[in-house]
């Protein structure tokens, strides 16, 4: 009796070859050993006898370990059925004991054709990721991209450009031509867009007549550039659209990954707000973002306006914020924080216009008046007390590249009468990263003054601490985004304990920036952190606060 027959005790076979789902059985050895008229219809089997080796594999990996130890499985597979054609199938299969025995007896199997389902779900899929008429990524496959290679390049220290491309004046293109026309325009577009770029870089259509582009592993602005003006070129060839030669050109906004944000959604609103900007400077052209395009224009300028006279009207101010020793809990040190008194909206922050300042280069005036500031407020608490603390100074970036910083330091430090070792500067990791050859250059030279040099907002930027090596530096000062979720945060536990004890192995001194809440001093202190600066401690206060 075949294995069939002897289940067939149980079921009979017109029942299973009613079941329009194929059915199998396999014995011990792997062997096929039966199967019900779907089963042989779809291996396109003429008789049961028929020879089933090349049309479905024979032992399986799998099956072997159901034979074994039971249980069941899905597999997808393809087969080739016996009139040549490729078939998806799902195979559930699951071993089985017979009359109570100890062993596995074999093993049934159903079989369901899932290739059309496949197809469908791949032109789903296309559907729901690229454009139809030029074939390009759409604008969800596009932020899927961006999100990967942002990831990419935070762990790489990589740069990348967005494009936000825009074809000028495109109505009229469709007016005159036709909307036919007009698509096959923008198919050609889509195609000379993507012939300058390379392979590995992204370009997308965002619906009408906007194309996104993202540029992976760009070095600096320059190659952004570069690539916007040969985007430039390849438009201005004329494109012939009913035998008539057309010329058309684009506007292109460009935001950089760090600088000008470090996630998808901030990238591509500021690529946009640039390219509007490119397009009210009279299109054809590129820009690359600015902060303050956020702004509207008259509110800009007033900013910027009343920005330019704040130093010659004296509004600016700045408060202090201590900083502790952990081991002894003296006060060692304060950093130097700018407010703005601005007559009409009060008390202004930094986070309202240092970048807007930084931008139109008020940050190198401004920058000098702190330090030269910060340190004659030290000389007057150092002298009057025997307890010497230093001062700390924010460097913006911008700053930090001017060829006469160390000159103005030498004299801002001679004119006030300060001990180098009182003054200190804070500079950001991304500005180090900038150039570093540079920077090492340039904090060698400080170093060999006697200033103390702290690594700023630590974590945010996209150094390594193996990298920062390099520099002269005596402190880092971990971002407080690392410490606000302390101790919830599992993860911003490990990332500080181990910022410390590699700092601690580089020799580096670790300041903990943000400290709010005893829990967050005591884990720090546990770690043993260096430093502690932040509300818990004490908020940012006016100089006369600090001696007291
Ligand atoms: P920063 O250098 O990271 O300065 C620390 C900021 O964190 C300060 O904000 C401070 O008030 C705030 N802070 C301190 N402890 C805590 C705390 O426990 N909890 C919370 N929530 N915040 C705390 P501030 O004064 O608004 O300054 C913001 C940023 O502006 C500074 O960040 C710095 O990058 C920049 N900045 C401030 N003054 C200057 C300056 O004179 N020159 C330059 N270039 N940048 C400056
Ligand atoms: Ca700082
Ligand atoms: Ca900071």
């Amino acid at each position: 009796m075949s294995e069939l027959n002897k289940i067939m005790n149980v079921i009979s076979i017109e029942a299973l070859d009613a079941i329009p789902t194929p059915i199998f059985f396999k014995n011990k050895e792997g062997f096929f050993s039966g199967w019900n008229r779907a089963f042989a219809e779809f291996c396109g089997l003429t008789s049961f006898s028929a020879e089933l080796g090349g049309i479905l594999e024979i032992y399986a990996e799998e099956d072997r370990k159901l034979l074994h130890d039971g249980g069941n499985i899905i597999v997808e597979t393809s087969v080739t059925r016996a009139d040549g054609k490729q078939r998806n199938v799902l195979l559930h299969k699951a071993g089985f004991v017979k009359n109570n025995g100890q062993t596995y007896s074999g093993l049934v199997g159903t079989m369901i054709d899932v290739t059309e389902l496949r197809s469908a779900e791949k032109k789903a899929d296309y559907l729901t990721h690229y454009d139809h008429l030029t074939e390009l990524p759409n604008p969800v496959l596009f932020q899927d991209r961006l999100n990967t290679e942002i990831v990419h390049a935070r762990r790489h220290d990589e740069h990348l450009a967005v494009f936000a491309i825009d074809i000028d004046h495109f109505k009229k293109v469709n007016n005159v031509f036709g909307h036919d026309l007009g698509d096959s325009l923008l198919k050609v577009v889509a195609r000379r867009i993507t012939e300058t770029i390379r392979e590995e870089d992204t370009a997308a259509r965002f619906g009408g007549d906007s194309f996104t582009l993202l540029l992976r592993n760009i070095r600096y602005e320059e190659d952004a550039a570069i690539i916007a003006k040969k985007i430039h070129e390849s438009i201005k060839q004329p494109f012939f659209l009913d035998d008539q030669e057309v010329f058309i050109s684009v506007s292109v906004g460009i935001a950089l990954y760090p600088l000008d944000g470090d996630n998808v959604q901030t990238l591509i609103k500021n690529s946009d707000v640039a390219l509007h900007r490119a397009k009210e400077r009279g299109r054809s052209t590129h820009l690359f973002f600015a902060p303050e395009m956020n702004l509207r224009a008259s509110e800009q300028m007033k900013l910027q306006n009343s920005l330019r006279r704040a130093l010659d009207r004296d509004e600016f101010i700045i408060h202090y914020q201590p900083q502790y020793d952990a081991e002894s809990g003296r006060m060692i040190g304060v950093e130097a924080l700018l407010r703005w008194q601005h007559p009409d909206l009060g008390m202004v922050y930094p986070d309202q216009f240092i970048q807007l300042a930084e931008h139109i280069g008020l940050i190198v005036p401004i920058g000098e008046w702190v330090l030269r500031t910060a340190c004659q407020d030290a000389m007057v608490w150092n002298e009057e007390n025997e307890n010497q603390i230093r001062v700390s100074v924010n460097l913006s970036p911008r700053q930090f590249q001017q060829p006469d910083l160390y000159e103005k330091i030498c004299q801002i430090i001679n004119e006030t009468g300060i001990e180098p070792a009182w003054l200190g500067l804070e500079v950001t990791e991304s500005s180090v990263m900038q150039n570093v050859d540079y920077a090492v250059c340039v904090l060698t030279e400080l170093k060999k003054l006697g200033v103390h040099l702290s690594v700023d907002d630590f974590g945010t930027g996209y150094s390594s601490l193996s990298y920062l090596k390099k520099f002269p530096i005596d402190l880092l000062k971990i971002d407080r985004s690392f410490i606000t979720d302390i101790p919830k945060d599992s993860d911003d536990i490990a990332i500080v304990s181990a910022v410390v004890s590699m700092a601690h192995n580089l020799n580096l001194k670790v300041l903990a920036e943000g400290v709010e809440t005893l829990e967050q001093k005591d884990f720090l202190h546990s770690v043993s952190c260096d430093e502690f600066q932040g509300f818990y401690f004490s908020r940012p206060v006016a100089a006369h606060h600090i001696l007291q």
